[in-house]
Order: structure tokens, then C-alpha cells, then sequence
């Protein structure tokens, strides 16, 4: 074929297929090339060599050039984004272009680039010297030969001998800058380079609970099994992932270690610094731009048993190789779950796809609290189940009281926002010389503003929900979209005063630095997110008597002088209009119970709530987690939802109102013999100008799963086609 060779290319596009393309130099799958593809350049990935174009071969063109200053992708990463792409539904250039942002493609042209001007200079440097060497030697040649010629003792002599000393002294200095300078070029040609694992021994000795769980891990994983170890808060599971990482690293093999968060992960990052040292590589999107480039390079350059990478999902997307062992660390989280843009992947379930990929690599997910997927997958057989029962420092007594807010309210028990009963235990609590976390799930001020003349409610002017007015800066925020507008007290229909309803963290931190003068009261949420590290540190310290937060206080927590936790407003987690909001919300409690009564001592919870009755309260007070997940679990399966299905939602975006349903409608009705709900508004129909509409499907998990999501996908994407209606469709598949 006159020299030519035919190859198809992933672009970074949302493209269902891979164009073919022609090239007179030989290349190689994941090696980047750059091609023109409808008028415009880009950077895309070989995949297959050698095809045969099933296109007019006039029609085929040429790539532009092969980059060879980018790293080629790895045959295991092409293979991790086929494998996201078809299971949700996305294309495999809309994965690339998550694992390779462009931002990403241009710093490592750079750092490629400027690596490499740096390994010319010093290229030069040493070819300078040499030939420096060289013309110093054959000087002091010449003199030794001239010498030869001339008689001892004479002036001439002496002063060739002179001559020829200074040479000699000269070639020395110059033999030892070119070993530096040989030096130094080795240096940057090396990049950087990670130390091999030296295998230090830990000294910490397991407990026999630690030795049998390992064990019970290691049975699971030599069946080919992912292993899902259930234990309480402190009961030593970090302990474990450490001991496993160190064996697999000994074995010769990488490990990866991934958390759903890391803004709390500090503590975690230096326990594990001590064990791993060099071999710790951290990433994740807190770290700066450089360190994140390092840490790619560092995994990219690395060998083998060389490195254990902690990092957040987007980490599964590291040039990773011969991966022994993956620790997916509570993995019940939903912030595992990427919402947007594609691909909308869940961390955890991409992390079991890449153990399948990288052969005998070992997976382990763990969590206080299992997620109803990994129980239900545990009870199938697919996982096996290893328990950690008992707190490695003992148990301490964690006592559960439910406040009931509308009881308190009509014996005068509350003040603002905080029960008397609650308001007790903090004074106790602060005399005994413990710390406080507070949990509030929202975030400002109040949570809205209602006029109390004419009952009208602050709206976003473009999303329908109502603005949270945020006292610290007097200003109304929409946290859907971020619009703000300045608080003026008065309600723009008839100039009424406006009143806040629902107190939020703000309010919360005000009213508890009222009741509590001598105590240090702080806040942390999203909203003092450039203060976080201080604040967590200072807290750490003891500087700060109690902690009013959002979730982020719920989770990650290790500190051992919480005498009480609390909630307030509890029932904002259980409204949710979501089928998992019971279990995120026992997830969440339980979690934020964990936080107190650590090392073995006595701790408080208390919920104030207004639904005393609701059955979360029951399983957290009876310690029956357990029988709940099951009820939870039968619950699922008589709606037939997951796990015992498989969802998939559409969303419709448009800033036509009208437009949006009856596209909704249209496509709706092309799916006809699915099993579908909608199309619906969803509670918050209308965000950032863009009206909403859905639809759910839900699929049987049976034989017939992947040819029907197949499906699912032609049938949309044919829609697109033939309405012309592209950009206003999203896919997700397993929304959390
Ligand atoms: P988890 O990850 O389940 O919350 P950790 O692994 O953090 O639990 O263990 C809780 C506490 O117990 C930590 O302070 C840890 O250092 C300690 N710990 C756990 N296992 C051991 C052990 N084998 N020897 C000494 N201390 C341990
Ligand atoms: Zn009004
Ligand atoms: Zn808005």
C-alpha cells in the first residue's frame, strides 16, 4: 500500500466513532498524533494500526505530525476508557479528553520542551568541554614534542617545561568539570525518578482481629475476588491498607490508593508518609499544578514495586502500571460520583473495572458504613465480606439521644436554633474540657428569605429556588448558580420586611457565640474554604471549643477530644426527593457519630429533629445498622431499584420551557418497551436559565443489560440527529 499506513484516532471529542487516518512514519498504539478533523487541530491517541479504511482512500488524510514529546498513553489507559465509555455511555474521546485536559497536553509539551532544551544546554555544556580537553591535549602534545627537540637546562627548556606543567593542570580542571557536567546532563535526562521501595519494616504489630482480617483479605484475593472490609470507625482499616500496600509493593507490583475527598486527608497522607516516604505520591486537584505534573511524570517514569499513588477519582486516570492492589477507602461516599461533563463515572466502579484490566491486581473496597450496592454485591458472592467489629483502642460509650424539636418547641425548650437539652450538654461538656462538632446541612445565613407582608419568597431570577442570604457579606446568594445580588431587608414586590427562615451555619456559629461567650466558636464549610487547613489545624490544637460545619465536618475527622456531636435540623437530609436519601443520611450519621468517643473515651451524640419517629433514628440508636440496611435493601427490591436494577437518567436541557417538553416528550416516546419513568420535572426545574426535564430508565440486571444500554444510546443520539438537537442531552448512568 505504497508505503502508507491506515490508523484510527481518538480524538477529545464527543464522537461515536474513531476516524482513520494516513501516515507515512510508523506509529504505534498510544502514541499521539496531531490531525485535522472538521477544520480544526488536535491531539488525539492511536489506537488501532494498520486497518483497512472502510472510506474512499481520496477522502483519507494525512496526520499532521506524531508528538513525539508527549509520553504515549499506555495500552492499560486506552483499555480503562473503552471500558468507562461503554458502561456509561459516553464516547472514549470524552474519557481521553477527562485524562488528558488540554491544559494538561500543553504543560507536558512545555515540561517535554523545556526538559529537553535543558538536555541540549547541557549536551553543548559537556561538548564544550571536551573539546576544550581536546585542544588542551593537543597543545601539551606539541610541547612534548617540542621539548624532545630542545636541550635540557637551556631557557627554551624551561620554559616549554613551565608551559607543558600548566597544560597538564589545565586538562585536569577541565577532566573534572566534564564529569560534572556529564553529571548534570544525566540528571535531566533522568527527570525524576522515584527511589525503588526499600521495604522498611513497620514496627506496628497487628492485633489478632487486624491478622485474621488480613488473612480473610488475602483468601479473597487469591480467588480473584474483590474483598469488602466493613469496619466501625477506628476499628485499625487504614492499618490494613497500609500492611496490604506494603506487601504489594514488595511483591514487585504499584499500588493505588483512593479517598472521595482529600481536603481532610492530612492526617492520612502523613501516616502513610511514614511508612511509604518517596514512594508516596500524592494527586489530587488541591495540590498545585506542578505537583500534579510531577506526580503524572513520577507514575509514568516510574518502574515497578515503586510507587503507592493516594489520590481522588480523578487519579484512575494516571498513566498507572502494574498495579498489584487497589484500596478504594469509604467507599460508600457519593462524592465518589462525578456529576459533570462526562464521563459522569463513579471512582469506586471505575476502580473495580481498571482491577480487571491490570492483571492480577487486587482490589479492596472499605467502609464503616457499606454502601446497599456492596452489601448486596457481598450477599451475591461477587465481594467477599471481612469484618473488623471492635475499635482497635477499646469502645468507647457513644450515648444516642433524639431531640424532638416540635415537643421542645411547645414546652418553650428551645432558644433559636438549639434545644435546652442540647444547650445543657455543651455546657457540660465545655466545664469537662471537650470539644464540640456541630452539623448543619446548610450552608449561609438562612437558607431563604420570605416577605412578612405579603409572603412572597426570594427567588434566584435564574434558577427557580429560593436565595440564602449570607450575613457576612449582606448579600443574597443562589447556590445553584452563584448569582448575588446585595440584601436590602425589604421584598422587591411591595417593600415588606424580609424575614430569614431556616437558620443555616452562619446563623448557627452567631447564635452559639451567643449562648457560649467564653467558648471559641468556629465555622467550616464551603464558604470559608480558604481558611479550611487553619481552621482544622487550630482545632487540632484545642484552640477552637466547638465546630459548626456543613458535611465536611461529618467525614475524615480523627481528633480525640470530642465530647459531643451534634445535629441540627436533621430532617433538611431526609426531605431529599432521592431514593437513597435514607441512606445517605445514615451513612452521614453514622460517620459523624465516629467522630466522638475515640480512644476509648465516653461520647455524646444528640439529633435534633422534628420526624423523631423516623426509622434512620431508630437503627442509629439501637445500634441495629445492620437490620435497617436489610430493610433498606428489601425496600429496593419491591420498587425494583438499585442494586437490584440498573438506572439510567436523561436530562433534558433548554431555555425554552415549552421546547424542553416536548423534546422530553419526543424522546420519551422512542422508548417505548423500556421500562421508564417520566418525563418529570425534577424538584429544581429550572437552573442557570436552563429549564429541566428527565426521564429515568430502569433496567433489569440480567443478560440483556449491555445490548439494552447499547441501545438506550442509539436511540438518543439518533434523536440528536434527526432533531438537530445537540448539547441539550446528558447521559448518566448510575446517578448517585
Ligand atoms: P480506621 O481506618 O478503621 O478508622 P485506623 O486504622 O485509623 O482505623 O485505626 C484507629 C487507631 O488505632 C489509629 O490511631 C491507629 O494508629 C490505631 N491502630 C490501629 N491498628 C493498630 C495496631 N495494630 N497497632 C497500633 N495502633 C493501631
Ligand atoms: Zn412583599
Ligand atoms: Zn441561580
Amino acid at each position: 500500500m505504497d508505503g502508507k499506513e491506515y490508523i484510527s484516532v481518538i480524538l477529545p471529542l464527543k464522537l461515536e466513532w474513531e476516524p482513520c487516518y494516513r501516515t507515512s512514519v510508523g506509529v504505534c498504539q498510544g502514541d499521539r498524533v496531531r490531525v485535522m478533523f472538521a477544520n480544526k487541530e488536535y491531539v488525539g491517541v492511536v489506537d488501532k494500526v494498520g486497518i483497512t479504511p472502510e472510506v474512499e482512500l481520496e477522502k483519507i488524510r494525512e496526520i499532521i505530525s506524531v508528538e513525539t514529546d508527549l509520553s504515549s498513553v499506555l495500552p492499560e489507559e486506552i483499555a480503562l476508557w473503552k471500558q468507562v465509555a461503554g458502561y456509561y455511555l459516553c464516547s472514549v474521546g470524552e474519557v481521553y479528553k477527562a485524562a488528558y485536559p488540554s491544559i494538561k497536553t500543553n504543560m507536558e509539551q512545555a515540561r517535554a520542551d523545556s526538559r529537553r532544551k535543558v538536555c541540549e544546554r547541557r549536551e553543548k555544556a559537556v561538548e564544550m568541554v571536551r573539546k576544550k580537553i581536546d585542544r588542551l591535549q593537543a597543545r601539551l602534545e606539541k610541547k612534548l614534542e617540542d621539548a624532545e627537540s630542545v636541550r635540557t637546562g637551556t631557557k627554551a627548556r624551561t620554559r616549554l617545561e613551565e608551559e607543558i606543567e600548566r597544560l597538564g593542570k589545565e586538562i585536569q580542571t577541565g577532566q573534572s568539570a566534564l564529569e560534572s557536567a556529564i553529571c548534570n546532563l544525566n540528571a535531566a535526562k533522568e527527570g525524576m525518578m522515584i527511589p525503588p521501595f526499600s521495604g522498611s519494616e513497620d514496627n506496628i504489630t497487628l492485633s489478632p482481629a487486624q491478622i485474621k482480617a488480613i488473612s480473610e483479605i488475602e483468601e479473597s484475593f487469591r480467588r480473584g475476588r474483590p474483598a469488602l472490609l466493613h469496619g466501625v470507625t477506628g476499628s485499625g482499616k487504614t492499618e490494613i491498607y497500609i500492611r496490604l500496600a506494603m506487601e504489594a509493593l514488595k511483591k514487585g507490583r504499584n499500588v493505588l490508593y483512593l479517598v472521595p475527598e482529600i481536603a481532610l486527608s492530612r492526617q492520612l497522607e502523613e501516616r502513610l508518609h511514614e511508612h511509604f516516604q518517596e514512594n508516596l505520591l500524592i494527586f489530587h486537584s488541591g495540590e498545585s499544578v506542578a505537583s500534579r505534573r510531577n506526580s503524572a511524570e513520577m507514575i509514568r517514569n516510574s518502574g515497578s514495586g515503586n510507587y503507592i499513588a493516594l489520590s481522588t477519582r480523578s487519579g484512575l486516570f494516571l498513566p498507572h502500571h502494574d498495579l498489584g492492589l487497589i484500596i478504594v477507602d469509604e467507599e460508600h461516599d457519593s462524592s465518589y460520583k462525578q456529576d459533570s461533563p462526562a464521563p459522569r463515572y463513579n471512582g469506586r466502579d471505575t476502580a473495580l473495572l481498571m482491577s480487571r484490566i491490570h492483571q492480577g491486581c487486587n482490589i479492596i473496597l472499605g467502609s464503616a458504613t457499606p454502601s446497599l450496592e456492596a452489601v448486596y454485591n457481598a450477599s451475591t458472592g461477587k465481594y467477599s465480606l471481612v469484618r473488623l467489629t471492635e475499635k482497635y483502642h477499646g469502645e468507647g460509650d457513644i450515648e444516642v439521644e433524639i431531640v424532638d424539636t416540635k415537643a421542645e418547641r411547645r414546652k418553650r425548650g428551645m432558644a433559636g436554633s438549639f434545644s435546652r437539652k442540647l444547650i445543657d450538654r455543651i455546657r457540660t461538656t465545655l466545664q469537662e474540657g471537650g470539644q464540640i462538632l456541630i452539623l448543619r446541612s446548610r450552608r449561609a445565613w438562612s437558607t431563604s428569605l420570605q416577605c412578612e407582608d405579603c409572603g412572597e419568597i426570594a427567588r434566584c431570577p435564574h434558577c427557580n429556588v429560593s436565595l440564602s442570604l449570607h450575613r457576612d457579606k449582606d448579600t443574597m446568594i443562589c447556590h445553584y448558580c452563584g448569582y448575588s445580588a446585595a440584601y436590602t431587608g425589604h421584598c422587591v414586590k411591595c417593600s415588606g420586611p424580609l424575614n430569614g427562615i431556616g437558620a443555616g451555619t452562619q446563623k448557627i456559629e452567631e447564635e452559639a457565640g451567643r449562648l457560649f461567650p467564653d467558648a471559641v466558636v468556629a465555622r467550616l464549610d464551603s464558604d470559608s474554604s480558604q481558611e479550611q487547613k487553619k481552621i482544622i489545624s487550630d482545632f487540632a490544637k484545642g484552640e477552637i471549643n466547638i465546630l459548626i460545619g456543613t458535611q465536611i465536618i461529618g467525614k475524615g475527622f480523627d481528633f480525640s477530644n470530642i465530647g459531643l456531636v451534634a445535629v441540627i435540623a436533621a430532617d433538611a437530609m431526609l426531605s431529599i426527593h432521592d431514593f437513597r436519601a435514607d441512606e445517605k443520611a445514615l451513612h452521614l450519621l453514622e460517620q459523624f457519630r465516629g467522630r466522638c468517643g475515640r480512644r476509648g473515651k465516653k461520647g455524646m451524640f444528640m439529633i435534633q429533629t422534628s420526624q423523631p419517629e423516623h426509622p434512620v433514628y431508630d437503627s442509629l440508636k439501637n445500634m441495629a445498622g445492620e437490620d435497617f440496611t436489610k430493610s433498606l435493601l428489601a425496600e429496593r427490591q419491591d420498587f425494583g431499584f438499585p442494586p437490584y436494577s440498573r438506572i439510567i437518567e436523561i436530562t433534558i436541557r433548554d431555555r425554552f420551557e415549552d421546547r424542553a417538553g416536548r423534546m422530553a416528550l419526543w424522546l420519551a416516546e422512542r422508548f417505548a418497551g423500556f421500562n421508564i419513568t417520566g418525563p418529570y420535572k425534577p424538584s429544581v426545574d429550572r437552573i442557570a436559565d436552563q429549564h429541566i426535564q428527565k426521564i429515568r430508565i430502569c433496567l433489569p440486571k440480567d443478560r440483556t443489560l449491555m445490548e439494552k444500554k447499547r441501545r438506550i444510546r442509539e436511540i438518543i443520539s439518533g434523536f440528536e440527529k434527526s432533531k438537530k438537537y445537540d448539547d441539550h442531552i446528558t447521559v448518566d448512568v448510575d446517578p448517585a
